[in-house]
């Protein structure tokens, strides 16, 4: 038996997306065709000039260390491409990690205090609540306007606050249920969290993704400056998800703290990755509109193949590139959970999507539909889903008739 691990560390969760992955990947190895609507990684690659000024920095030997908290000409190009967003930031409040996620945890280890409550969507992305019970605090979860569109409701944040109250997380376009925050209801929000002294951290890593393109982020509210951390990075809107760059946007006197924790956490984010991330803000973006285009127009199609079916609702997402089904009133009555749904889903349709109950309590009912195959491969998926419903459906019937 190897040494007992600290609780902080085997208490950690499995992230469902990578264990349903490896489920339909095990059926592919046994000779089915999987459809796979489980994983959110875009179908396309980085751009290819992104590419080039890549492989340039890496022939030129631009390969040491970066400075810890990143390139200062990147970081004056992330802080110009927020400032299209009326974001205004210096770039020295830029803190370049290697990917969204490791911006996320700083902002969280710079923010969480042990026994610090942290109200995030009941239904959202499963770190935020991991990397809150790490942190030793308390993640409160508060629940979306399904019936809204999945929008974050002040009256329901309201519910949840208490005097422990520390954090407010934010995430639009939103994993997992493609739910936008419009610009006129930010001000309601920012003034909940200035009545509450809540500092905002907002995930906009689907910000170029939101359908309509008008995006707006809380950050540009000038009350909000001192208040809020925004965690973006290239994952997704530039499709360089294995390239492995994010950034934090950080108040003014916070910079050099977040300097010393990256510095002593992984040094610096890759020289030449950074290098490519350059050419990528500074360059053309007509491949992040295109992806804008495409996961619009799958998001209409998923959503509306989906919202027919018998005992189904789904809402068209905003933005993003999941669409969140609500099996409810096909599963009401069986006994049945989302889980078990997935399951019958993947073992007996071939078709591999996630429970929404992986992404929290409340998303126990729903599933999660990542759509990012070409359209052919959608509809295959999409009938396969239908079928699975409706042999859920009739064993329901069959049961309520008997
Ligand atoms: N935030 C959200 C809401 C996400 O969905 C993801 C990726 N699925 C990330 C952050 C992190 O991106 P990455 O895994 O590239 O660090």
């Amino acid at each position: 038996m190897p040494f007992e691990l600290a609780d902080r560390f085997s208490e950690l969760g499995a992230e469902s997306a990578f264990e349903v992955l490896a489920a339909a990947r095990a059926r592919e190895a046994r000779g089915h065709d999987v459809v796979h609507f489980e994983i959110g990684q875009p179908d396309v690659q980085a751009p290819p000039h992104v590419v080039d000024a890549t492989v340039r920095a890496l022939r030129e030997g631009k390969t040491g260390y970066a400075p810890a908290a990143g390139l200062l000409e990147l970081r004056d190009a992330v802080a110009r491409y927020h400032a299209t967003r009326d974001v205004h930031v210096a770039a020295e409040q830029v803190i370049v990690t290697p990917g969204p996620k490791a911006a996320l945890f700083a902002a969280m280890a710079a923010v969480v205090r042990p026994g610090d409550e942290v109200l995030g969507p009941s239904v959202g992305f499963p770190p935020n609540a991991q990397i809150t019970r790490f942190l030793d605090g308390r993640f409160v979860p508060y629940d979306l306007d399904a019936g809204r569109g999945f929008a974050v409701d002040v009256a329901e944040l309201e519910r949840r606050v208490t005097r422990r109250t520390r954090v407010l997380m934010l995430n639009a376009p939103h994993n997992p249920t493609g739910g936008t925050i419009a610009r006129g209801e930010l001000p309601a929000i920012a003034d909940f969290a200035r009545r509450h002294g809540l500092v905002v951290i907002t995930d906009e890593i689907y910000g170029d993704l939101q359908f309509d393109g008008a995006f707006a982020s809380i950050a540009a509210l000038p009350e909000m400056a001192g208040c809020t951390i925004v965690v973006d990075g290239l994952s997704k809107n530039f499709a360089m998800p294995g390239w492995r760059l994010g950034y934090a946007l950080v108040p003014r006197g916070h910079a050099a703290a977040f300097e010393r924790f990256v510095t002593h956490n992984f040094s610096c984010t890759s020289t030449f990755v950074q290098l490519g991330a350059l050419a990528a803000l500074t360059g053309p973006v007509d491949s992040v509109l295109a992806s804008r285009r495409r996961y619009a127009a799958r998001a209409a199609r998923v959503a509306d193949a989906l919202d027919a079916l018998p005992g189904v609702t789904c809402h068209r997402p905003g933005g993003a590139f999941y669409a969140f089904p609500d099996l409810r009133a096909l599963l009401a009555g069986t006994g049945l959970t989302s889980r078990d749904v997935a399951a019958r889903a993947l073992e007996e349709f071939d078709v591999a999507v996630l429970p929404g109950s992986a992404f929290g309590p409340g998303g126990e009912g729903f599933l999660r539909v990542a759509f990012l195959q070409p359209d052919d491969v959608l509809d295959r998926g999409l009938e396969r889903l239908a079928a699975c419903f409706a042999a859920v459906g009739d064993a329901s019937m069959a049961r309520s008739v008997r």
